[in-house]
């Protein structure tokens, strides 16, 4: 993973446009994708279901930035926000027509159970405990779990080891995420907070020694806050993300790998990314969708 944002910022000053030019920030969305019109799907589906209601319900983060936050204006943007509307407008529905719900690492199974969300796009790992009770449709990007520290590094973290040697440090992650699965391998002095922004103050004042989630969000932490803090850039697992939903609606989730590999070959996912996470990150090669 490359972070690109300084070098676009120096390259812009080289050429003296800083200010002229609009830096799209991480707030941007992409150009809005075609809403189907006239689409048909088999009766008792979701789809048809979903596509008549001409509405859908989308869990989604709220304070992630490039994948899934909302600013002042109340609107939801970022990455996972765009495949949410690339999803629904396979569907016939419009972004105006979805209405994206917080959802916390901790609750997404529940809300997926509880039919409280029809889908939940928001930094989702595809894994096998999750598997047993909800269906991921995906991967659309595969992240790695990485550390991040404040600016400068004093502590000289080198990886998660470094909680292992040093048990009296403190890590923060959040609840209910394979982040803190895979971090508690390492250490017992964990905060498990509710959402990775809270984590932040903790590190601000020297409670936590680092933050750790997928390199992603940690790089969209990096890149909203100032300089304040870096990304380590070891990251030390595999995090596919995946679209989940209720456990084996396999027409549904036919349905969203069909929209997801059609979005990977007319470039709409690739400008869903343009626009959104990689204003900071290089622009990956889709990964190939798993129908298992
Ligand atoms: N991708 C990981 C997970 O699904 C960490 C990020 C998150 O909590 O959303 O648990």
């Amino acid at each position: 993973m490359k972070i690109k944002r300084t070098l676009m910022i120096s390259a812009m000053a080289a050429i003296g446009v800083l200010g002229l030019t609009a830096c799209t920030d991480s707030g941007a969305t992409a150009p809005a994708p075609e809403v189907s019109s006239g689409v048909e799907f088999e009766a008792g589906t979701t789809m048809a279901r979903l596509a008549e209601a001409g509405t859908i319900k989308i869990g989604t983060k709220f304070d992630q930035p490039l994948f899934g936050q909302v600013g002042p204006d109340g609107v939801p943007v970022g990455f996972d926000v765009e495949m949410g509307k690339l999803i629904a407008a396979g569907l016939g529905i419009s972004a105006d027509n979805i209405e994206f719900v917080e959802t916390l690492s901790a609750n997404r199974e529940p809300y997926i159970e509880a039919g409280t969300v029809d889908l939940v796009i928001a930094t989702y790992t595809i894994n096998d405990t999750r598997k047993e009770v909800v269906s991921f449709a995906g991967p659309y990007y595969t992240a790695g779990q990485d550390l991040l520290v404040a600016a400068g590094n004093p502590d000289g973290i080198t990886g998660p080891e470094y909680f292992r040697e040093n048990p009296d440090k403190v890590v923060c992650t959040v609840s209910g995420s394979t982040s803190e699965k895979n971090i508690a391998e390492y250490t017992t002095n964990i905060i498990a907070a509710a959402g990775y922004g809270d984590c932040l103050e903790p590190l601000r004042t020297g409670a936590a020694a680092a933050l750790t989630t997928d390199n992603v969000i940690l790089a969209g932490y990096a890149d909203s806050t100032d300089g304040e803090f870096e990304v380590l850039g070891a990251p030390f697992t595999s995090e596919p993300y995946g679209i989940g939903l209720k456990l084996d609606d396999t027409a549904f989730r036919t349905f969203i790998n069909d929209t997801l590999e059609a979005a990977y070959a007319d470039g709409a996912w690739a400008s869903a990314w343009e626009s959104t996470a990689g204003v900071v990150l290089d622009t990956p090669d889709p990964p190939a969708v798993d129908r298992y």
